[in-house]
C-alpha cells in the first residue's frame, strides 16, 4: 500500500478538492491512505482564533464568520444539493469548536491551540471525504487521534511510536482508501499537535507503521527545487536526492520537506516521491538510498526573521565549557532554536529563531551574567554543494554578517 500526502495548496479551494479527485483516480488508489492537511491558509486562519479568543479581542467572531464562510463557499461549489449531509458534517465541526470556546477553562496558549487549529484538518478531511463518496469514491474517514500517539507537549507532541504502531497496524484496513489528518495528534484524553507542517511526518508515521511502498507528497511545483521558487528565479528540479541529502536540507531549513520525516522512511527504505498535482506526467523528486543529488548543482535555503546574537563574558574572560552549557540549557528552556554557532576566543555568535517568542525572556534572563548584543531582521543563507559563483551570487550587493563554511556547505548571515 501506498502514503499519499496532500497539502493545503492541494485543497485551496473547490477546485484543487476536485483536482485532489482527479489525482487520485488518475493514480488508481486503492490500497492507499490519504492525509490531508488543512485547506489553504486555514491553519493561519485558526491561529487568529486562537490568539483573538485568549486575547479577548474584538475579532474573535469575524475570524470565525470567515473561517465558516472560506469552508461554505468550496462546500456550495462542491456539492449542488444544500441538503447535502456533508453541509450538517461542516456545521457539526463549528458547533463542537463553538462548544469548546464557551466551555474552555485553560488560559494555556499551546493547549488551546491543539483544541482549535486541528479543526482546519476535520474540516478538510470530512470536505473531501464526502466529495468523493459523492462522485462514487469509496473511502473511510479516519479520525487520526486514534492512531497517532503522543504525549501532551502541546504544539510540539512527541509520538508514542510503540503505541502508535499498535493502533496503526491493528485497526486499520490498507486494503481500502483511507482519508485521515495529517499534522494532529491525541493522548489518551486530548488533542495534540505536531508542530507546523508537521502533516509529512504524519505521512512517513503511517508509512512506517505499515510498511508502505512508498509515501507521495503532492505540492504545486514539480518536486524538490534547488531554491525556493517564490525566492529565487529559474530553480531546477533534483529528479533525485538521498535521503541523507534530503535531512541536510531540511535540517538547514528546506521548508519543501519537514525535518522529522525523513528517518523513519530512511530505516525502512522506503522511497518518498514529490510530485507535482498539477502536472502528473511529471515524475518529480524522488528521495531514496544512493547518489547525494541529481543533477548536482547548487542548492539553497533562505531563512528570513533570524537573530544574530553575539555573546561575551563580562569580564572579557573565554566562553568555556560551563558557559555554553549555561547558555544552551536557556535556549533549551525557552524553545528558542539554533540555526547556526560559531565560536571565537571571546565571543559565541549564533543565528537562532525565535518561533515562540520568547527572546525577550531568554535576553533578560542570560544578560546579567554575559555581555550580549544582537541584530534582529537577518537572513541565513545556506548553500549545499556551493561553488564560487553559487556564493557570490548571495555576497555580492548584501552585507555580510557572518560566514562559515565547511566542505559541501557555506552559511552566510546577511543584514
Ligand atoms: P504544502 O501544501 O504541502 O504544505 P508548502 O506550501 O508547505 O506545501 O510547500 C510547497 C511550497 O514550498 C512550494 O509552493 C514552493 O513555493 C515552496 N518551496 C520552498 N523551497 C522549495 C524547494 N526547495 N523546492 C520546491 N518547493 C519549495
Ligand atoms: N496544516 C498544518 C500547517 O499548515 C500542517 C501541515 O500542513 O503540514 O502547518
Ligand atoms: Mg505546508
Amino acid at each position: 500500500m501506498n502514503i499519499f500526502k496532500f497539502g493545503g495548496a492541494s485543497v485551496k479551494d473547490a477546485t484543487s478538492v476536485k483536482n485532489l479527485a482527479k489525482v487520485l483516480k488518475h493514480e488508481e488508489v486503492n490500497d492507499t491512505l490519504v492525509i490531508i492537511s488543512a485547506m489553504g491558509k486555514m491553519t493561519n486562519a485558526f491561529e487568529k482564533i486562537v490568539t483573538a479568543y485568549l486575547n479577548k479581542t474584538s475579532d474573535l467572531g469575524k475570524s470565525i464568520e470567515s473561517v465558516k464562510s472560506f469552508h461554505k463557499t468550496i462546500l456550495e461549489s462542491l456539492f449542488e444539493n444544500n441538503n447535502h449531509s456533508a453541509f450538517l458534517t461542516v456545521e457539526g465541526l463549528f458547533k463542537q469548536l463553538t462548544h469548546f470556546l464557551k466551555e474552555n477553562k485553560s488560559a494555556d496558549y499551546n493547549f488551546v491551540y491543539d483544541q482549535i487549529v486541528p479543526y482546519g484538518e476535520m474540516l478538510s478531511t470530512k470536505i473531501v471525504s464526502e466529495y468523493l463518496l459523492d462522485i462514487g469514491v469509496e473511502n473511510n474517514w479516519l479520525d487520526v487521534r486514534k492512531f497517532i500517539k503522543t504525549d501532551s507537549n502541546h504544539r510540539d507532541a512527541k509520538v508514542d511510536w510503540e503505541l502508535t504502531e499498535n493502533q496503526i497496524t491493528q485497526n486499520i484496513d490498507t486494503s481500502k482508501l483511507n482519508i485521515t489528518q495529517g499534522f494532529v495528534g491525541g493522548n489518551e484524553k486530548i488533542t495534540t499537535t505536531l508542530g507546523r507542517e508537521g502533516s509529512d511526518f504524519t505521512a512517513a508515521l503511517f508509512a512506517y507503521c505499515l510498511n508502505a511502498e512508498s509515501v507521495t507528497i503532492w505540492k504545486d511545483v514539480d518536486g524538490v527545487l534547488n531554491a525556493d521558487p517564490r525566492k529565487f528565479n529559474d530553480p531546477i528540479l533534483l529528479n533525485q536526492i538521498s535521503y541523507k541529502e534530503a535531512i541536510e536540507m531540511a535540517f538547514y531549513g528546506a521548508s519543501v520537506i519537514h525535518p522529522k520525516t525523513l528517518k523513519p522512511l530512511e530505516n525502512k527504505l522506503i522511497p518518498l516521491k514529490v510530485r507535482s498535482f498539477e502536472n502528473l506526467n511529471s515524475k518529480g523528486t524522488v528521495v531514496y538510498k544512493g547518489e547525494d543529488i541529481v543533477p548536482k548543482v547548487p542548492c539553497f535555503i533562505q531563512k528570513e526573521n533570524q537573530i544574530l546574537v553575539s555573546i561575551s563574558a563580562l569580564d572579557f574572560s573565554f566562553i568555556l565549557e560551563h558557559n555554553l552549557s549555561d547558555i544552551f540549557q536557556h535556549l533549551h528552556k525557552f524553545k528558542l532554536k539554533v540555526n547556526l554557532i560559531q565560536n571565537s576566543a571571546l565571543s559565541f555568535s549564533m543565528c537562532i529563531e525565535d518561533r515562540f517568542n520568547t527572546f525577550e525572556d531568554f535576553y533578560n534572563t542570560i544578560r546579567s551574567r554575559f555581555k550580549m548584543a544582537y541584530n534582529k531582521n537577518v537572513t541565513l543563507y545556506t548553500i549545499r554543494h556551493f561553488d564560487a559563483t553559487s556564493k557570490s551570487k548571495i555576497e555580492n550587493n548584501n552585507k555580510v554578517l557572518l560566514r562559515q563554511t565547511s566542505r559541501e556547505t557555506v552559511q552566510i548571515v546577511i543584514e
